[in-house]
């Protein structure tokens, strides 16, 4: 990680540290932060020469090499003070809900209108809507290119962030088009390495952020941050983890919750945590409990399934959207437990 002297590198600056990291086969990572930017060195940093002359170089300030494997997302790396900025919310200074349909339905645009007014009014930050769904069986709805008209009609309409799911290429480069401000990586999907290197380099230096969920089957909290890694070394650091239930499943619910790993990725890594209740235990009743459980653990904020006529709904929303009524009631509770989880920061050592 090189740090100059001053907030950032000149053009011809910059062009001297490039040429000699390639020289010893690394490449630079520019992290552009509020106040200053910070150049990552990708690649074994910590060759001594190299080294040293960067470090002679009188316009740079330090060389911190990172003993992790994860150089950009570890809790101990320079990108620690960077934060993510959405719809001008900062995450971490107050949670970040994202509430909206599992998928929209493109035959009634107006349904997933009334939702994305109905969960702004409830104090939702940001609005989710699928416009392509991974599905169990080919033969189910599979989502629709129609349905991102819909979704964009929502942002413009209320005014706040969308975020939506990308399982291909094809499908991100008509997101990060249309100005989706969130890109969800699925369950199915966080281990898919060309796809997450992909999604950096697609957003490198533009406003969308990533939300990636924990996989299935993702075993080690490490697992999981190195597939960030993969986002942010790709170009984008702005990417946001999300626990969301893993296999095998627990009677009774979808997955097997998994919100209590927060503390557990905060020790590790700053990225925030946003925890996806609705496909942890997949029933409406049990969604706020879940979701409120998630904020207890620390988590920076939720996402959950919510429709303004659950059984009017498509894909998963039928059986697990709760209702705008309900969202604004869980909001102002989610409200509450951030302030009492605070409290503990100043009598003991939270995470
Ligand atoms: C979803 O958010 O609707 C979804 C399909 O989630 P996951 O990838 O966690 O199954
Ligand atoms: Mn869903």
């Amino acid at each position: 990680m090189i740090i100059p002297k001053e907030p950032r590198l000149t053009e011809k600056q910059y062009k001297e540290v490039v040429s000699i990291v390639e020289e010893y086969g690394c490449k630079i990572q520019v992290i552009e932060g509020h106040h200053r930017t910070i150049y990552a060195v990708l690649g074994e940093e910590r060759e001594t020469i190299m080294v040293n002359r960067i470090l002679g170089l009188d316009y740079i300030d330090r060389f911190d090499a990172v003993d992790s494997p994860f150089k950009l997302m570890d809790i101990h790396s320079e990108l620690a003070h960077h934060r993510i900025v959405i719809g001008g919310r900062m995450l971490g200074e107050q949670p970040f809900v994202i509430a909206g349909h599992c998928t929209i339905d493109p035959k009634n645009p107006n349904l997933f209108l009334e939702t994305a007014h109905a969960v702004k009014e409830a104090g939702a930050s940001a609005i989710r809507g699928g416009v392509w769904k991974p599905r169990t069986m080919p033969y189910s709805f599979q989502g629709d290119d129609q349905s991102m008209k819909i979704l964009i009609d929502a942002k413009e309409q209320t005014g706040i962030p969308v975020d939506t799911e990308v399982m291909d290429q094809h499908q991100l480069e008509v997101a990060v088009e249309a100005g989706v401000d969130i890109l969800q990586v699925g369950a199915r999907n966080a281990l898919n390495y060309s796809l997450l290197k992909k999604i950096g380099e697609l957003t490198a230096d533009k406003p969308i952020s990533v939300l990636l969920k924990r996989s299935m089957g993702m075993g080690p909290i490490n697992e999981f941050i190195a597939a960030a890694e993969y986002i942010a070394a790709g170009g984008n650091p702005d990417v946001m983890l999300c626990p969301r239930g893993t296999a095998p499943t627990m009677d009774g619910y979808r997955n097997h919750p998994d919100e209590a790993i927060t503390p557990l990725l905060k020790e590790k890594t700053w990225a925030p945590v946003v925890v996806d209740p609705s496909h942890s235990v997949g029933r409406a009743k049990f969604v706020p409990s879940a979701a409120l459980a998630a904020m207890a653990y620390g988590a920076d904020g939720v996402i959950v399934e919510t429709h303004c006529q659950p059984s009017k709904g498509i894909g998963d929303d039928p059986k697990q959207s709760i209702t705008p009524e309900v969202l604004q009631k869980l909001i102002t509770d989610i409200n509450s437990i951030w302030e009492i989880r605070r409290s503990y920061n100043k009598v003991a050592q939270t995470v």
